[in-house]
């Protein structure tokens, strides 16, 4: 049977779930079955029953209070709903050792759900000079390089040490918690992927890897082979 994947979605104001279909459509041709949680969901517990597999998708910023800071004047906009349903899920799925993937936002609360924190804008957090980690250019095309730590999961799919990834974030991960390590950072430092040292598939990035695999980028297609196939062994 193929394993059913809980794939996080958006809600707008006028409380309409959206989600974009390259989510999706990745999971499907790595083998898996997406079923979309709309935002603001009751029941975690039981839904985290029955899914296989948990993805975290992008989407708005995580509000700060869920790491213990006031707003900052350049927090975009937040999802609270949101934050909460990701958050108990997150929690959910790694206390049950259920493979995670998160992608740009889902990487951030995977990160505060395990008790990490985030900058709020980059660009006015740190004071050093950064990339051009909100990228002109769209989405489908990849525009910075990242480096993969030896040794990690994420290597062993990469196609080299350095890969090119798409970028779209304002925020980054700042302090990673237990059991989660860095296995990718941008050459200005920004991480750009996490993992777990204690769970079969806890993984997650800062760039857009169901947006690379429109194009056929090996990486982000064997990214999604690998969580899906660990999903099946639930
Ligand atoms: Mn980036």
């Amino acid at each position: 049977m193929k394993p059913l994947i809980g794939i996080t979605s958006d809600i707008d104001e006028n409380g309409e779930t959206f989600l974009k279909a390259d989510y999706s459509r990745a999971i499907l041709r790595a083998g898996g079955l997406p079923v979309v949680l709309p935002a603001g969901l009751e029941d975690i517990d039981e839904i985290c029953d029955r899914i296989d597999g948990l993805l975290l998708t992008g989407g708005e910023d995580v509000n700060p209070l869920l790491f213990g800071e006031e707003p900052k004047h350049e927090l975009g906009k937040i999802a609270p709903e949101r934050d909460e349903m990701e958050m108990a899920l997150a929690k959910c799925a790694v206390g049950k050792d259920m493979p995670v993937l998160g992608i740009c936002r889902g990487h951030q609360i995977l990160n505060v759900a395990l008790g990490g924190t985030v900058y709020q804008h980059i660009y006015s957090d740190l004071e050093r000079d950064l990339l051009q980690h909100k990228q002109q250019a769209n989405r489908n095309y990849p525009t910075h390089t990242v480096q993969v730590t030896e040794g990690s999961r994420l290597a062993e799919y990469a196609s080299d040490k350095d890969i090119l990834v798409n970028s779209l974030h304002h925020q980054a991960v700042k302090e990673v918690p237990e059991p989660l390590k860095v296995i990718a950072t941008a050459t200005d430092g920004i991480i750009e992927a996490l993992e777990s040292t204690k769970h079969r598939f806890v993984l997650s990035v800062q760039w857009h890897p169901e947006a690379l695999f429109n194009r056929g980028d090996e990486t982000s297609l064997r990214l999604f082979e690998e969580f899906v196939q660990a999903s099946s062994k639930s």
